[in-house]
C-alpha cells in the first residue's frame, strides 16, 4: 500500500533501527519509545488492523507472538516481564493502520493502561 507508513519501512523506503525479519514479519523499534524497549512486530504484508486478520492468518500470528517471545528474551526482559500491545481501532490508540504488535520493557508498566 503506497500510502501506508508501515509498508513504506517494509519497502525500506522509510529508515528505520531493524532488529529482526523472519516469516513474514518485520520487528524494528518504535520511533517514539514508551519504554527502554519498545520494538514493534509489523506483518510484512498490509493487514490495518487485528480485526481484518482472517484464519488465514493464524499462522503469521503465531509467528508474531513467538517473534516477540524470542525478542523479549533477547532484551533480557524475560525476569523483569513485558507487554505485548496490539492498539485496535481509535478508541484504542491506533494510530497506524498495519497491523503490529507492541513489545515493551524495561520498566515497571502500570495496569489498567490509561
Ligand atoms: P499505534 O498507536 O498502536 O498505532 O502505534 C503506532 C506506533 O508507530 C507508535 O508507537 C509510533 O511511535 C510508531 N511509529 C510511527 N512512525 C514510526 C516510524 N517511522 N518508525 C518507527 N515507529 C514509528
Amino acid at each position: 500500500m503506497a500510502d501506508c507508513l508501515f509498508c513504506q519501512i517494509v519497502a525500506r523506503r522509510i529508515p528505520t533501527e531493524i532488529v529482526a525479519e523472519a516469516d513474514g514479519l518485520l520487528a524494528f523499534k518504535d520511533v517514539n519509545p514508551q519504554a527502554p524497549t519498545h520494538i514493534l512486530i509489523i506483518p510484512t504484508e498490509h493487514i490495518p488492523t487485528l480485526v481484518d486478520a482472517t484464519q488465514a492468518h493464524t499462522t503469521l500470528m503465531g509467528n508474531a507472538l513467538h517473534l516477540a517471545n524470542r525478542l523479549a528474551r533477547s532484551y533480557q526482559l524475560t525476569s523483569s516481564g513485558f507487554r505485548v500491545v496490539i492498539n485496535c481501532g481509535p478508541e484504542a490508540g491506533q494510530s497506524v493502520w498495519h497491523l503490529h504488535l507492541h513489545l515493551l520493557g524495561g520498566r515497571p508498566l502500570r495496569w489498567p493502561p490509561g
